[in-house]
């Protein structure tokens, strides 16, 4: 008899998806932290492990990425962000902009990837990325024109 497995698992939503689809809602600082680690291809475990030296810090450590990803958190020290940066790429200042400025000074982030003016995707090809939308970069949306270049 043939056996159909169910499907129990989603696929993470791809980066150009996610761009393209990113609603008009400001970004958190638990949802830029998130954006950044995905675009980097890294989960929560894999850099609580990078961050750390032994299993018990390493839980830690996962413990607090996975609040700093929660929707309300913020890191309260600067030292946390800059361990973090060692990882995968992100902006410390960008991160304090979403933390305390009001939502229509944000600065403008890819919502694929979570890139910015700053710190924006570079690869083999292209020096760095370009926006294609408000909220979408030429990495996240390859087969869009950008309309302006601005890196
Ligand atoms: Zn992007
Ligand atoms: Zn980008």
């Amino acid at each position: 008899m043939m056996h159909a497995f169910p499907r129990t698992f989603t696929m993470p939503m791809q980066r150009g998806e996610r761009a393209a689809t990113a609603s008009a809602a400001p970004l958190t600082p638990a949802g830029y932290i998130r954006l950044r680690r995905e675009a980097a291809g890294l989960s929560v475990r894999t850099v609580a492990g990078m961050l750390t030296r032994n299993a018990t810090d390493a839980v830690v450590a996962f413990d607090l990425i996975n609040a700093l990803e929660t929707l309300g958190n913020t890191a309260r020290r600067p030292e946390t962000l800059e361990a973090l940066r060692s990882i995968f790429p992100l902006d410390p200042d960008v991160y304090r902009q979403l933390t305390s400025d009001p939502a229509d000074s944000h600065p403008r982030i890819c919502r694929g990837c979570g890139c910015s003016h700053w710190d924006p995707c570079t690869s083999d090809e292209h020096a760095a990325c370009a926006w294609v939308t408000d909220t979408a970069c030429t990495a996240c949306l390859p087969d869009t024109a950008p309309v302006e270049c601005c890196q």
